[in-house]
């Protein structure tokens, strides 16, 4: 670590830039966040630089820098966009003893200013010694859309309130109530009402009902972390217990806190499953302890996947809950195929299907599904393949109808079968696929479907 990062207190500190456009106007405008005393040297300056001085947020002198011009500055920019004259500015500088910064010039510069996210008094400096500034840019990017932009407010507020808070019992008690704050009660009050919130929830905190339990189901998407929602990675983030079906990766749950309790309970097609009531009953036994408890589903929660049984559960049991949305299978598969599931003209109707259900094979609007054009996109359809081939062609569906099956959607091991209706079932045995597949009927892979994903946030860092 050749630079070493801190936070300088700027406040009544001299700070002199010389320059008057461009890139001193970008330091400037840093610059002015703080609570420095700025001035600006520059013979011929913007007019922006103009109407700051005459705002008196800065003291302009119009001429270039001189000796003795930089003493007692805490900080001096040279901003001039110049390289000789930025050269001449910073020896000037250096000589009466400030830290000197040059613009775009790593050597010269006895410090740096870092990529900064703004969430006052919250800041995030981000630096890479001048190795990779659009990493730099990159990581901010991310921060500034994975940190509220309110953020700032509420910290403004928990500031106010950190004394008031001591009330609390040090460690978990006081980490819940700024963590419930933070993460939940904060983001949800407005703007106006945030000391009211956060004196209310103190005070619910320090009554001992604090923290009723509480349960988000989630849908945690076809299995690619990145297609998660921003929701959801919030709330697995903020889980005291994450209770998860079969289909949802490791990669996903590594998002959860190292403290909470993994618990994975689901419903696999075929094999081994826990019984529906002993799932619905575990949700409520850990949300009235308290918990905030995460129902991790694959895909879309509302796809084939029991959510009414679970929100009837919740319902009856009294309980705080909310439903989060994700990619469905059929949605994830059709983007690998580089097909769209709806085209004007060709079907103004797709169906999800399930071939199998309690029962056993699933019986359909087969005469529907037949009919040309028809997309239907069959969920759990592995094993029912050969009877959803059948009833397809004895409804009168062409043998000549494109299947593609997509074994894996979005998961580093995605396989795609191309078929026909006629060769589906054979095809499939030769296929010999293990993992969730869906197929889509009456849809065929784009010609070049060969998969170029987009690039994932860590790649393209
Ligand atoms: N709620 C889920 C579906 C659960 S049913 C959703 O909306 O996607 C389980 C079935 O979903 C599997 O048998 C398979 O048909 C399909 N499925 C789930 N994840 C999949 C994936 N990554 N690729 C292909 N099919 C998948």
């Amino acid at each position: 670590m050749q630079h070493f990062p801190i936070y300088l207190d700027l406040a009544g500190r001299r700070v002199v830039l010389a320059g008057g456009e461009g890139a001193a106007l970008s330091k400037l405008r840093l610059l002015l966040k703080t609570e420095a005393t700025i001035t600006v040297f520059a013979p011929d300056p913007d007019a922006q630089i103009e109407a700051w001085a005459a705002d008196g947020r800065l003291t302009l002198v119009r001429r270039t820098l001189e000796p003795g011009d930089a003493l007692c500055a805490a900080l001096f920019y040279a901003a001039t966009d110049d390289e000789g004259e930025d050269a001449r500015v910073a020896r000037l500088a250096r000589a009466d003893g400030a830290l000197v910064n040059m613009v775009d010039n790593l050597t010269g510069s006895q410090f740096i200013t870092p990529a900064i996210v703004d969430r006052d008094p919250v800041t995030v400096a981000i630096g890479t010694e001048g190795a990779a500034p659009v990493l730099a840019r990159r990581i901010k990017a991310d921060l500034e859309e994975r940190l509220s932009p309110r953020l700032g407010a509420l910290a403004r507020v928990a500031q106010a309130a950190r004394g008031a808070a001591m009330a609390l019992a040090p460690g978990r008690a006081r980490r819940a109530f700024w963590s419930d704050w933070f993460e939940r009660t904060g983001p949800e009050a407005t703007d106006a009402d945030l000391p009211g919130a956060l004196d209310a929830l103190l005070e619910r905190h320090l009554s001992a009902e604090a923290t009723p339990g509480r349960v988000d189901i989630v849908g945690a998407g076809p299995g690619d972390p990145e297609m998660l929602t921003l929701r959801a990675r919030r709330l697995l983030h903020d889980a005291d217990v994450v209770i998860h079906d079969a289909l949802v990766p490791q990669e996903i749950l590594e998002l959860a806190r190292r403290e909470a309790d993994i618990l994975p309970m689901g419903k696999t097609g075929f094999g081994p499953s826990v019984p529906q009531a002993e799932i619905d009953a575990a949700i409520v036994e850990q949300a009235r302890a308290g918990k905030r408890v995460v129902r991790l589903k694959s895909g879309d929660p509302g796809i084939f996947g029991r959510l009414e049984e679970e929100l009837t559960a919740l319902r009856e049991a009294g309980i705080d809950h909310a439903v989060t949305p994700g990619i469905t299978a059929a949605s994830a598969a059709a983007a690998s195929a580089g097909r769209a599931l709806t085209v004007r003209g060709r079907n103004r109707e797709i169906r999800f299907i399930t071939a199998h259900d309690m029962k056993g094979f699933a019986e359909n609007d087969w005469r529907g599904l037949a009919a040309p054009g028809a997309v239907t996109a069959v969920y759990m359809g592995r094993r029912a393949a050969r009877f959803v081939q059948g009833r397809l062609l004895m409804h009168g569906a062409a043998p000549d109808t494109p299947v593609t099956v997509v074994e894996n959607a979005s998961r580093p091991e995605e396989r795609t079968l191309t078929s026909t209706l006629a060769t589906l079932a054979a095809d499939l045995d030769e296929f010999d696929n293990a993992g969730p597949a869906v197929l889509l009927i009456g849809l065929a892979p784009a010609a070049n479907a060969a998969r170029t994903p987009a690039p994932s946030l860590k790649e393209h860092a």
